[in-house]
């Protein structure tokens, strides 16, 4: 279940654009009818007591999923003057799957992956998993992406899905699934990415899931059981990463593979 068009009631943040001097604000998609956003009490005070907008400033509408405009203030409602260009999101849709780490290590996961352009996060249960997290968690992790998505000038919020065990989150089964493992001899997920001469053409339908471990790593069954579903076990280098560093690697990895 999406959540996020509730949270973007809530937060209206402020973000100066240095080239533009533009502000953004987020709206839910239901807002937008014929060419005109129809705003909240808590958007208009928003834009004309914090932001300090007057009848006819111009500012930024993003909905979350992908989209945004430039708009105008006309009393309770603003009018839409011009769809804009995506230039911030990536050609190819990331899922992540991440064993929950220890304490608050998920809220720099969903920030950092986050500004690095996830499109959707799994936090997921494995058989390592120390923590399970309270439905309050998950609110805060939505009001993180939606926090670093506006702060990184993405036009799309990544989806956080509901915790979810390791095995139930296998059936996103798709072309491209990648699990991280720590140990052993498996190529380097940087190689794997290259050899997908096409990636680049057909970008817009493909999505690629990865998998990151907790602190204790995967267990075997559970490596075996991605397998069976169609992962293919990667390397991120040498070194063992923390749990925490470990997304992040992956998404800069693939981020730098099909970025033109
Ligand atoms: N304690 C484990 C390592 C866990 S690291 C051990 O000693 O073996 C946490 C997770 O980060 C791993 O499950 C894996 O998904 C990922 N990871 C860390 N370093 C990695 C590497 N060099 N290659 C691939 N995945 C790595």
């Amino acid at each position: 279940m999406d959540l996020s068009v509730s949270i973007f009631d809530l937060i209206f943040l402020k973000f100066q654009n240095p080239m533009s001097q533009l502000q953004r604000i987020a709206i839910a998609p239901s807002q937008l009818q014929q060419g005109q956003i129809l705003l909240t009490k808590e958007q208009q005070h928003y834009l004309e007591r914090v932001l300090r907008l007057r009848e006819g400033d111009r500012f930024i509408a993003m909905d979350g999923k992908g989209k945004s405009w430039l708009a105008q203030l006309a009393g309770e409602q603003a009018q839409v003057l011009e769809p804009l260009l995506v230039e911030t999101e990536l050609p190819v849709s990331i899922t992540l799957m991440v064993a929950l780490p220890k304490g608050n290590g998920f809220d720099e996961v969903v920030r950092c992956c986050t500004e690095l352009g996830v499109t959707c996060i799994a936090p997921v249960l494995s058989d390592r998993t120390l923590l399970h997290p309270s439905p309050q968690k998950l609110e805060r992790w939505r009001r993180i992406a939606a926090e670093a998505a506006e702060q990184s000038e993405r036009s799309f919020v990544p989806t956080i899905l509901e915790p979810v065990t390791f095995n139930t989150s296998l059936s996103f089964a798709n072309s491209q699934q990648y699990i991280c493992v720590a140990r052993g001899e498996f190529p380097h997920l940087k190689d794997c990415l290259q050899h997908k001469g096409q990636m680049t053409n057909d970008i817009g339908q493909e999505t690629i899931v990865i998998a990151t471990g907790p602190e204790g790593g995967w267990t075997t069954p559970e490596i075996e059981n991605a397998i069976a579903s169609g992962f293919q076990p990667v390397s991120l280098g040498r070194r063992i990463l923390r749990a925490v560093t470990a997304p992040v690697v992956a998404l800069s990895l693939i981020t730098a593979a099909c970025e033109v």
